[in-house]
């Protein structure tokens, strides 16, 4: 629907749709069709939609086409393409699911208790809304937060094997010619694209770089966190296994929560 609702066609055939290709190919990412997203040249950004490879659809907006060289569009690109490699939607859908057997607890706990009589339907519901916007309010928006912080370094990563050494000067070790300390490796020289990419986004949508919002934590941080990786792979390391349990938990707790969900409301 999304597809229709937003004006939209195919990118034409070309360098870049190549390009695209070449690394979707690489990663493995499949998808319905590439898509130009019109918007008068008002939006510099990219969305991906679609749970199932037949439905999904990856669009670039025609400002970003526009506006941004083509190594940048693949950082923007490889970001979208580590929301669907790392199963964002998915664990978006299990988190749906938990928040509405975790309103659903809290409205049952207080009935269970006798502190709230079974017939008060009005109460029930009323802490169902409450435990809901707590829910979302806090918990989704931390969540994605994180999830787009692995996008971030997805899309990075998925830059290293176009890049060399000497193609963008490192903030970290100077330019890749630079012989006077180590030479920048990989992955600070991809993580170094990918945060201009991030900046010149902000710059071009007029966004602050300081500017946090629910979904989204600030580009600035997120330019720090990747230059901070270059630096540390520890840091790096951790936060992979940060998102590891942040999954785990995540698919768990649906896991538990259907399993409670279904015992208490069966034969309903
Ligand atoms: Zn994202």
């Amino acid at each position: 629907m999304l597809v229709y609702v937003w004006s939209t066609h195919t990118l034409a055939p070309g360098k870049l749709r190549a390009r695209l290709q070449e690394m979707c190919d690489r990663i493995g990412l499949r998808y319905r069709r590439i898509l130009v997203w019109n918007s008068g040249g008002q939006v510099t950004n990219a969305a991906v939609t679609g749970l199932l490879a037949p439905v999904r659809y990856i669009m670039l907006s025609d400002g970003l086409l526009e506006t941004m060289r083509e190594e940048e569009i693949e950082a923007v690109f490889g970001h979208e393409a580590g929301h669907v490699k790392h199963h964002h939607l998915v664990f978006f859908l299990f988190f749906a699911i938990l928040s509405m057997c975790l309103a659903g607890g809290a409205a049952l706990l207080p009935v269970r208790l006798g502190w709230v009589e079974a017939r008060d339907v009005q109460t029930q519901q009323t802490i169902i809304l409450i435990a809901l916007a707590v829910i979302w309010a806090f918990g989704f928006g931390w969540v994605s937060r994180h999830f787009e912080r692995q996008a971030d370094l997805y899309g990075a990563r998925s830059l290293m094997p176009r890049l060399n050494e000497s193609d963008v000067s490192c903030h970290v070790h100077g330019t890749g010619d630079d012989t006077r300390g180590d030479p920048p490796d990989r992955f600070a020289v991809a993580a170094e694209c990918f945060a201009r990419a991030l900046l010149q986004i902000a710059d071009l949508n007029g966004i602050p770089p300081e500017a946090r919002s629910w979904r989204h934590s600030s580009i600035a941080s997120r330019v720090e966190q990747l230059r901070r990786f270059a630096r540390d792979r520890g840091a790096m390391a951790r936060f992979d296994r940060r998102l590891l349990i942040i999954k785990v938990g995540l698919f768990a707790a649906t896991a538990i929560a259907c399993a409670a969900a279904a015992k208490i409301y069966w034969p309903w």
